[in-house]
């Protein structure tokens, strides 16, 4: 059976095989970019594994549609717990899968327990999990999804195989985007992204683009200029959190800049590549790795629900000391 999604052939033939042969670990640590296919290919192994057809997953049969309505039985997608305000996998839901899987498969050859993802698992959780992971029931294949795989527990980690994903090759989703009448540029836009390619796509391309503007322009600025960009864009749209953005956006640019500084090719945004001079000069290589820094823990305090202003006024402050 060939790879079934776009990229990473041979990451998705080696899971593929495992499972055939029956040698597949008991769990799977899917990691890499976000919106590279990861829990898609989660899912499409669940079906491939269950379904009855000769040609596998068939996506017609009862199996099959089962899972594609998300009724099958032995089919579980845990994710963050929506009764709570912070995106996290509640110790309850932890306790609910465990015991789900204590019971009797009902048709399946194979329960999947698809944990996306699976940086949303707190102490707590993964603690209560911790057992399970490293011993599931006979016949119960877990695959946790991240793309934060570095900010799991170690103890999370050491219990799973690690299965690495890597973003898409450019001509591959050029063409990809292509046979949808979408613009192959986007592929370069999204990093190898297919997942962000669609989201970039769907409007979130122009956005991007005035964010990127505003980012650039705000640096070296006087601070409240940088603090007019916080106060505007670290609020929450339609439960969206636009500070999030801000910091993908953010990220981005500071990539470019290291790629400039490395002299490398294969910038997101080549035209701001005077910018990302007068950056390289000031952030290489310190700066840089602290500014790192800033964005990951400025994402640890938005999961912990901290104001997106109030993180992104002190993201951009730490930028302008960098800057001066
Ligand atoms: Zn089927």
């Amino acid at each position: 059976m060939s790879s079934p999604l776009l990229g990473n052939v041979r990451v998705q033939s080696r899971v593929i095989a495992a499972l055939d042969s029956e040698r597949a670990h008991h769990c799977y640590l899917f990691e890499g970019p976000s919106g590279v296919g990861k829990a898609t290919f989660a899912f499409w192994l669940a079906r491939y594994a269950n379904c009855a057809a000769p040609t596998r997953p068939c996506d017609q049969c009862p199996s099959c549609r089962q899972m594609l309505a998300g009724s099958h039985p032995d089919l579980l997608i845990v994710g963050p717990d929506p009764s709570k305000a912070t995106r996290v996998i509640s110790i309850d839901q932890a306790h609910r899968t465990i015991e789900a899987i204590q019971l009797q498969r009902h048709s399946a050859r194979r329960r999947f327990v698809i944990i996306d993802p699976a940086d949303a698992l707190n102490e707590e959780s993964a603690n209560a999990l911790l057992k399970t992971l490293e011993e599931p029931p006979q016949g119960t294949q877990f695959i946790l999804v991240s793309a934060r795989a570095a900010s799991l527990l170690q103890t999370i980690r050491s219990r799973s195989q690690r299965v690495r994903f890597g973003p898409v090759p450019g001509a591959e989703l050029r063409g990809w985007l292509a046979a949808r009448g979408l613009d192959p540029e986007l592929a370069v836009m999204s990093g190898g992204s297919p997942g962000q390619a669609l989201k970039l796509s769907q409007g979130e391309g122009e956005s991007r683009r005035k964010l990127r503007d505003a980012l650039v322009s705000a640096v070296g600025q006087p601070l409240h200029k940088a603090f007019a960009l916080a106060e505007a864009e670290g609020k929450k749209e339609g439960g969206v959190n636009r500070a999030e953005l801000v910091l993908d956006v953010f990220e981005e640019l500071l990539r470019d800049t290291a790629l400039v500084a490395s002299g490398r090719e294969g910038l997101v945004h080549p035209e701001l590549r005077a910018h990302y001079e007068d950056w390289a000069r000031i952030l290489w290589p310190g700066g840089l790795g602290r500014m790192w820094g800033h964005v990951a823990s400025a994402r640890e305090r938005l999961a912990l629900n901290v104001n997106g202003r109030t993180v992104l006024e002190a993201l951009l402050a730490q930028m302008n000391l960098e800057a001066r």
